[in-house]
This record gives structure tokens, sequence and C-alpha cells, in this order.
């Protein structure tokens, strides 16, 4: 099999070879300008983001991770507050939080949306609670018109861990279409290569309308200071670098196709997996869009490592997100609070299977894909 018929999890390199000029051109510039920390292209990259999400403010920052303990930090998290979230998820938000004093609290997760569960966060809720941190999971928002009215009964900091679904849209009561992100009262976002908008490293941006919030970020990312040589706060160094806010300006544009190719990818999958009855495919909400960072599959836990093998010996690479709860991780487990109740995420950790999802899959590798779940289950009941 040649490289180029390799199916791949993401195609990288694939996507930059569709705008390879554009790409080559916006990093020659920064080289030519040497302007290397905090230049032009960054400052136009936060515009540009902000008019794309629709809100006042978008501040860059050096990851996705760092996107989520500024915004804790703006919002005054103190030693011993808690911080509502999902168990079943990547562990950025957990650790930040146990980083900067807070107590994670973990909160279940809906099994057919893989995200967070309102009910389960509204038992969640306790005097020590400072914020919320719903995390739009695999490409889908999740139920924000009731963590809305959660965080509004409680007056509790909504914060959106918005690094899987860039460019997904709420559909919020009032008839309006609100990015994803731009809902609660910071949104944070990551440019990790492999998300749905990434650079060629690291990178993360928070996004709000609230002028105070953006100033504060903007000074804590940058060692506490709005002025040189005047630190007003205790705070980090995370910068974007200005190389990868040039890529991010020439991939920007790209972004609503690249969405559009997701969802065509994931509509494929379903039509042709659907009559597979030993699996359940991804839901869908009615209101929001999914830009499917993932397609991932529930199976039965009996059957999800062999298939996963059976993948991997036809040549298909399949992933596991997330192999076990936040609240079961050796560094947490100790430290956190979790609802007793939480058990959907016990079930998706032994039953989750995400299949290749990129914006340059080929109908041709999806059948290769589509066949080999097909035969892996042809002779199971
Ligand atoms: C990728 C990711 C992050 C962290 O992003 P980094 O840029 O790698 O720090 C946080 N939360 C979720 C849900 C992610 O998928």
């Amino acid at each position: 099999m040649s490289e180029a018929e390799k199916i791949q999890m993401v195609d990288l390199y694939g996507q930059y070879l569709g705008m390879r000029d554009e790409i080559d051109n916006a990093i020659s510039n920064v080289i030519a300008s040497s302007s290397f920390i905090r230049g032009d292209e960054v400052k136009r990259l936060e515009g540009e983001l902000a008019d794309f999400i629709g809100v006042k403010h978008a501040v860059t920052c050096g990851t996705g991770t760092d996107a989520l303990m500024l915004s804790l930090m703006a919002s005054g998290l103190e030693r011993g507050d808690e911080v509502i979230m999902p168990a079943f998820t990547f562990a950025a938000v957990a650790e930040v939080v146990l980083l900067l004093g807070g107590v994670p609290v973990f909160a279940d997760v809906d099994e057919s949306t893989f995200n967070i569960d309102p009910e389960s966060v509204d038992r969640m809720v306790s005097a020590r609670t400072k914020a919320i941190v719903p995390v739009h999971l695999f490409g889908q928002p999740c139920d924000m018109v009731s963590l809305t009215d959660i965080a509004a009964r409680n007056n509790l900091v909504l914060i959106e861990d918005n690094a899987q679904s860039f460019g997904a849209v709420c559909r919020m009561p009032s008839g309006h279409d609100v990015f994803a992100g731009a809902v609660g009262n910071i949104g944070c976002t990551s440019f990790f290569p492999s998300k749905v908008l990434g650079c060629f490293g690291d990178g993360g941006a928070v996004f709000t309308d609230d002028d105070k919030s953006a100033e504060l970020i903007r000074a804590l990312a940058n060692h506490g200071q709005y002025k040189k040589y005047t630190h007003e706060y205790v705070g980090v160094n995370s910068r974007l670098d200005t190389l990868q806010a040039a890529v991010l300006r020439a991939k920007l544009p790209h972004v609503p196709l690249w969405i559009e190719s997701r969802r065509a990818a994931a509509k494929y999958y379903t039509e042709n997996l659907m009559d597979v009855p030993q699996i359940k495919l991804p839901t869908e909400m009615p209101e929001s869009t999914h830009v499917y960072h993932q397609y991932t599959l529930r199976v039965s836990p009996e059957s999800r490592d062999g298939l996963k093998d059976a993948l991997a010996a036809a040549g298909i690479p399949s992933m596991i997100y997330y192999p076990s709860a936040l609240f079961e991780q050796p560094a947490y487990r100790d430290k956190c609070l979790r609802d007793p109740m939480a058990d959907s995420c016990q079930i998706l950790t032994r039953s989750v299977l995400s299949l290749p999802m990129h914006s340059e899959l080929t109908h041709e590798q999806q059948d290769r894909v589509i066949e080999a779940v097909k035969f892996y289950f042809s002779d199971k009941d």
C-alpha cells in the first residue's frame, strides 16, 4: 500500500498539501519580519478569531490547557473552590483546577452524546462551587441552555472547554445561533495540530465578551503585566508564537469547508454502518451542530478491544478516547469529588472506539474502514 493510500486518524500533511503555498508564504513572511513573539500576525489573528466566533475579544495563549488555567485564574478561583466538570474527557481541566488549589468535582455524562449531564451538574452544586466547565466533546456542544440556567441560578462562572468543537453552533431558544465557546462567560480552545483548527505546534485561545476578563487574561498570560516591567499579578508566560498565528490565519478561512468535509464523512460512515446491530452510532442533537472532531462508536465492552485489534490487522487505525474516567486517575482520585451516581462514564470508557476522521478522508478509505468493521461483526450476534 502506498503512503498516499494509508489511512490515518488525522492527515495533517494531506491538509498542508492542499494549501502549501499559502502556508509557506505565511511562514516566510514571519521569518522575514523576525518578529517571533507578539508580532502583528498575533493581533490580526485575534481580531479574525473574535469575528469568526462572534465575540468581542479573542486572546491567544500558549496552549488550550493554559486557556483553561488563565480563565480560571481570571475568574478568581481560590484554594478549596470547587469546579464542576465531566468525568469523561481529556485531563486538562482537572489538572489546572488542582494546580490552582481548587477541587475538581466530576459530574456524569450522557451516554449517547458523551457530554456532561446537566442533572448531574445540578446534583453536584455546593456552597463551595465556583465554576462549571462543560467540555464540548468530540465535536458536539453540550446542553448549554440547561447549563446556563444552572450557572445563573447558582451565581457560577461558566467556562466552555471548546478544544474539540471549534466552529460548532448552539441553537439558542431565542432563535439565535451562537458558536460554541461564545455562550458561557469565557470559552477556551486549543490549536493542538489535530484539532479542527490546529497549528504546527501548541497554541490556544480564550473568547469572551467581557472587557475586564479579556484584559486580565491578556495580562496574566504575559507575566501579569499591562505595562512592561510592572507586574500587577503573579502571571505566567503563555503566548502564541507569531509563526503559529500566521499558520492559523492561513487556515482559518478554510475551517467552514473542512467542517463540511468532516460532516460529509460522518454521514457516509453513518449511512453505511447503521445496519450493523452491534454498534451504536454518534447521536446528533437538534439544538446544535456537530463538527465531528471524532467519529466515535459504542460497542459492547466484550467486543471493543477485539474490534480495535481487527481494524489494526487490516491496517486501519482507531483510538480509545478515553480509556478511564478522570476520578480513577492516580494523580486526581484522592483530591476530587464525584457524583456517586456517575456510572455512564465507566460504561463509556469500556465501550467507545473512534474511527479515522479528518477533512481529507476519501470514500475509498472509508469503504475499507466500513468493510473491516462489518467483517468483524459478521460472525457475531
Ligand atoms: C486538546 C484538549 C485540551 C488541551 O489542549 P492543549 O492545547 O493540548 O493544551 C483541553 N481540553 C480538551 C477537551 C482537549 O481535547
